[in-house]
């Protein structure tokens, strides 16, 4: 069995305790306009194209069997006829050119990963499964929880939570020691719209985990202008977790990272998103629609008096 890992990152340090490795799977059922990782968003291995880089010397045109790249065209590549084969990459002597997506057997990861044990052990750290999707591969995610347990590992799950819980439960839960759950968008129409998902299997999902794995379960909220940072969507969301018994949302300042990358993987950036990083006045603000007391009630007053 094989999975398409998007990349693979060593010494993370934001992706669980201590020093980890997170392991990007590629794809991903969501496509949120905002995401820090678009070039995991599409199932198959696609070429990432780094216009900055390049000088223009054309080595690749010459190199790709399918003439999928032109120097004069906009884009660059012609995803439509690129098969991701990965020839002209190591003709690039900028490295211009990458493709990710890779296939991997257990085997062949778990060893990857197990060459930065020391960190691990020294640091506290481990394992993350992040994406992507790392449920969208569910029966390979569930041989690598497997493995990893058995050489000791502590293991961390990112996810969006658009996935089936009874399978995940009878395959995986056991083998995981924390999960960050992210949750977007409170209004399902809204969530389908701005994500192309139904949230009702996510909240679904998040219940169940509520009831079996409490301890283990961080839900996180990542604040997007115009998206997910809204009062009403964050009243209604850090609602919603509390009636659970969960513990109050991990809120996730937004950063423009995957404006700029979009245009590696040939997608436009959202010219909606802002281009600088959330403020920690803004991080403030927005954390206090999370809180069970009367501030949210201060913010509209504070909005409603700026009008
Ligand atoms: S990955 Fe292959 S098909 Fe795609 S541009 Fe490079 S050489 Fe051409
Ligand atoms: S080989 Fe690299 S530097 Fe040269 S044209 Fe192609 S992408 Fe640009």
């Amino acid at each position: 069995m094989e999975a398409i890992i998007g990349d693979i990152g060593r010494y993370a340090i934001h992706d669980g305790p201590g020093i980890r490795t997170t392991v990007f799977f590629k794809g991903c059922p969501m496509h949120c306009p905002w995401c820090h990782n678009p070039e995991f968003i599409r199932p198959q291995p696609e070429i990432l194209f780094y216009a900055d880089r390049c000088i223009g010397c054309g080595e690749c045109v010459d190199r790709c069997p399918e003439s999928a790249i032109d120097l004069n065209a906009p884009q660059r590549i012609d995803r439509r006829r690129c098969t991701a084969c990965g020839e002209c990459t190591p003709t690039c002597p900028t490295r211009a050119l990458a493709v990710a997506g890779t296939r991997y057997g257990v085997d062949d990861l778990v060893a990857v990963l197990l060459r930065d044990r020391l960190f691990y052990d020294a640091s506290g750290g481990g394992v993350t499964l992040s994406g992507g999707e790392p449920t969208l591969q569910m029966a390979f995610m569930a041989r690598l929880l497997r493995r990893l347990k058995a050489e000791g590992l502590h293991t961390v799950l990112e996810t969006g939570g658009f996935f089936p819980f009874a399978p995940f439960q009878a395959e995986c839960l056991d083998f995981i020691d924390l999960i960050y759950f992210d949750l977007k968008i409170s209004d399902p129409g809204r969530h389908q719209r701005i994500t192309g998902v139904d949230n009702r299997l996510i909240w679904s999902t998040l219940a169940h985990l509520a009831r079996w794995a409490p301890d283990r379960l961080v839900p996180r909220i990542p604040l997007i202008p115009g998206y997910t940072a809204t009062r009403e969507n964050l009243i209604a969301l850090s609602g919603r977790i509390r009636e659970m018994g969960l513990a109050r949302p991990v809120l996730l300042p937004y950063h423009p990272f995957g404006r700029s990358k979009a245009v590696h993987v040939g997608r436009q950036a959202d010219a909606a998103l802002p281009r600088v990083p959330m403020s920690a006045e803004e991080l403030a603000r927005w954390s206090a629609c999370v809180e069970p007391n009367d501030s949210t009630q201060k913010i509209a007053k504070e909005e409603n008096d700026a009008d």
